[in-house]
């Protein structure tokens, strides 16, 4: 008989703590799960499933436009937000339901409350106080907002999901994932969008050629990109907010949204109660077997600041469970994660930029197609699609593949395969494609770009 009520006991049922609590049930563990918000998490709650589903309630915008060229008279279009959110609402409840019924099927034991660590076995939840051999925590992250006078009128992504109604004019400040995919978001649903960003361009980090080629996509939508620019104050005057700029020019808009990172979330965990050491930017700090300083005591996902991103927790937390119920060693490959920005169009990536590549192999060879996708051929639409192949020369394999166009994402997610089977050019040019469609440009790229 253990001294302790559980096996394991997690905190912050999002992503990875609801995988690695059903996860270490599943194989035997007496496990618990305190929430204090919502289950599912940010990725349910206030991340990539509702923000998805508004990606595709703006994206019907120009699908409604691109049907005429196909002959059909849509007539003109009704947009109406508060159906959009109650079946957003309704649809994340189910989730919601789901996430219940899993962990009570694993025999996973739900505390709804905040969870706080009191000591190396003992975590309180509400009134009640429980022990456990091991703590996981697996908090996730909060928006970060920068301090600037007029800060108190900012919203972030989480009330953005929840806005009684569109403004007509937003500015949306930052470069990064979520500022780019709700410009997107708001823009295909009729408001007066301005994307700030305050470097030479968006997506740092990203391959230049997408990031310029988005860029240009965005700005023939009408989306007001300003680069170099940032917010010094803001001021509400009735029911308008004025953005005074750093160069000093003034920006209106009825809702200005900070999409500027998002930092760990240990707010009252008790941390200090067991001196869990934290990196400078306050995310916890583990060892590759994601224990903290404090053996008895875990931590995954955001919460650690490593990929921010649902299917890292996710594979954190399947390690972690195997590796603590099943002795089986295994670890996370962190290398060629394959990711989309949700843009509009989408931006698909996996393995390295041209940069990264050069940098790293000298010798490359790049591949790069920019077309009108066929579905846009009858269409007044211009978007291009860009895709774009990078093989180290010497060994042929290919070490980044990019792709700025419609279901980009999802092509990329199938490449990304190919890539950690450690795929050659050679490999991709027998590869037969499907015709007709993008993908295929993928298998059929020739003529290496000439440098
Ligand atoms: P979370 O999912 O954040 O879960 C943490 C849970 O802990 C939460 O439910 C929280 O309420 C709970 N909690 C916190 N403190 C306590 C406490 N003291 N006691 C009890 N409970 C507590 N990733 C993608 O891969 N694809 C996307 O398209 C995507 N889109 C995103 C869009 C937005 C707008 C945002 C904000 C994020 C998006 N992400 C996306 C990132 C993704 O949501 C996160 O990487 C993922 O949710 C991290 O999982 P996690 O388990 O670490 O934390
Ligand atoms: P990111 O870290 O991706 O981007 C933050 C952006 O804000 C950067 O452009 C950064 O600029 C800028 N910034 C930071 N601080 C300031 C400041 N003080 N003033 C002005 N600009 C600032 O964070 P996000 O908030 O967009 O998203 C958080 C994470 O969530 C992402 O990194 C991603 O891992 C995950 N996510 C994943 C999605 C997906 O998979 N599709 C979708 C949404 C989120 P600079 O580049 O100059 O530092």
């Amino acid at each position: 008989m253990s001294e302790y009520q559980y096996d394991l006991f997690v905190i912050g049922a999002g992503s990875g703590g609801v995988r690695a609590a059903r996860m270490s049930a599943d194989l035997g563990a007496k496990v618990a799960i305190a929430e204090n918000r919502y289950l599912g998490g940010t990725c349910v709650n206030l991340g990539c499933v509702p923000k998805k589903l508004f990606m595709y309630a703006s994206h019907f915008a120009e699908d409604f436009e691109n049907a005429k060229g196909f002959g059909w008279n849509v007539g003109a279009p009704e947009f109406n937000w508060k159906t959009l959110l109650s079946n957003k609402n309704l649809e994340i409840n189910r989730l919601n339901s789901v996430y219940q019924r899993i962990l009570d099927n694993a025999g996973v034991e739900t505390k709804l409350g905040h969870g706080k660590i009191i000591d190396e076995h003992t975590v309180q939840v509400g009134n009640d106080t429980f022990t456990s051999e091991r703590i996981l925590i697996a908090t996730g992250g909060w928006p970060s907002i920068p301090d600037i006078p007029g800060k108190e009128h900012i919203i972030s992504s989480n009330e953005a999901f929840y806005l009684e109604s569109l403004p007509e004019k937003v500015i949306v400040v930052g470069g990064g994932y979520i500022a780019v995919e709700f410009a997107g978001i708001f823009h295909g649903l009729g408001v007066d969008t301005t994307l700030l960003y305050r470097g030479d361009l968006f997506l740092r980090g990203f391959d230049y050629d997408l990031r310029e080629t988005l860029a240009d996509e965005m700005t023939k939508k009408n989306i007001n990109m300003q680069f170099n620019a940032n917010i010094s104050t803001i001021e509400k005057e009735g029911e308008q907010l004025i953005a005074t700029l750093e160069d000093g020019s003034k920006l209106e808009a009825g809702k200005i949204m900070y999409a500027t990172g998002r930092i760990p979330m240990t707010e009252n965990l008790g941390l200090e109660n067991v001196n869990i050491t934290l990196d400078k930017k306050g995310a916890i700090v583990v060892n590759e077997e994601y224990q903290t300083n404090v053996p008895s005591i875990y931590a995954i996902g955001d919460v650690t600041d490593r990929v921010q991103l649902t299917p890292v927790a996710l594979a954190e937390g399947i390690v972690l469970a195997r590796r603590l119920y099943t002795g089986q060693d295994g670890d996370v490959d962190y290398s060629d994660i394959p990711t989309c920005v949700f843009s509009q169009p989408n931006l698909g990536t996996v393995g390295l930029t041209e940069e990264e590549a050069r940098a790293k192999y000298g010798e490359i060879d790049i591949y790069k197609s920019t077309f009108k996708p066929m579905k846009l051929s009858l269409t007044d639409s211009d978007e291009k699609t860009l895709m774009k192949l990078i093989v180290d020369k010497a060994s042929d394999k290919v070490v980044g593949v990019h792709m700025l166009g419609p279901d980009a994402g999802e092509i990329i997610q199938g490449i990304g395969i190919a890539m950690k089977a450690g795929a050659t050019k050679k490999v991709f040019d027998s590869t037969i494609g499907i015709h007709p469609t993008a993908a295929e440009e993928f298998v059929t790229m020739q003529n290496p770009v000439k440098q």
